[in-house]
């Protein structure tokens, strides 16, 4: 199919636009950072298409805010006192000063003890947070990767975690590879263990078709439950992966 890409900026608002073989004017967010790609037909005039997204500059303005608050919210500053949650619950976050090794425990009660220097920087804390919530993420994925890889019969050669800002997980089929984002961690394992299966299930299936839901339905019949707790995130998979 031909398609012909512009981009026109309006408001401060990037908006691509495509001209496709199609019947209507087709506006479309994308999250998490509500991209914005307007589908035109060929024979509608540049004009009208103009006016059109005029007419929609409220709409998009709100839809990016939306997605905006939902995956920015408050930005962390790794104080003590503030919450960050871990597979589900809530953890308070306790910052110890120390001279010694900078890392994180945690304490019973809900507590995630950050030891760090005392003039320590937020980039610091965020790195620090980031490599304990990698580790904690990983320590839990072979679990789930074992389990599964027995009642799907598929073999997983490799996984990791990766910060991803419009995945949950991608699996590279030929590869047998799957790469799990970093961001579950603050979900309850079921949702870990959904995109696990997800990811694994395309080993089975490529495409998100009728049967790979098919096969969804049979070896995790709660997967849309789980789904609608991580779309609030919006972040999906059915993107493409
Ligand atoms: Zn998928």
């Amino acid at each position: 199919m031909d398609i012909k890409k512009s981009v026109v900026l309006r408001e401060g608002i990037e908006i691509e636009i495509s001209r496709k073989k199609m019947k209507n004017l087709r506006l479309t967010i994308y999250p998490p950072e509500g991209k914005v790609k307007l589908s035109v037909p060929y024979r509608i005039d540049p004009e009208i298409v103009d006016q059109f997204i005029l007419s929609k500059m409220a709409w998009i303005k709100g839809k990016r805010r939306k997605y905006e608050n939902r995956v920015i919210g408050e930005p962390k500053k790794y104080k003590t006192g503030e919450i960050h949650p871990l597979l589900g619950s809530d953890y308070q976050l306790t910052v110890v000063e120390t001279n010694g090794k900078q890392r994180i425990e945690i304490k019973d009660d809900n507590v995630i003890l950050m030891f760090v220097r005392p003039d320590s920087s937020i980039e610091n804390r965020y790195k620090l947070m980031m490599e304990f919530q990698r580790i904690a993420l990983k320590e839990i994925l072979p679990t789930f990767i074992d389990k599964w890889g027995v009642l799907l019969a598929v073999k997983v050669s490799e996984f990791n975690v990766k910060k991803m800002k419009t995945k949950w997980g991608t699996c590279n089929i030929a590869k047998k590879r799957i790469w799990i984002n970093l961001e579950l961690v603050k979900y309850p394992v079921e949702c870990i263990e959904y995109i696990v299966v997800h990811e694994m299930i395309h080993l089975l299936e490529r495409y998100h078709n009728k049967r790979f839901y098919k096969l969804m339905d049979d070896f995790y019949p709660g997967w849309k439950d789980v789904k609608k707790r991580l779309a609030a995130h919006g972040i999906s998979n059915e993107n493409n992966n």
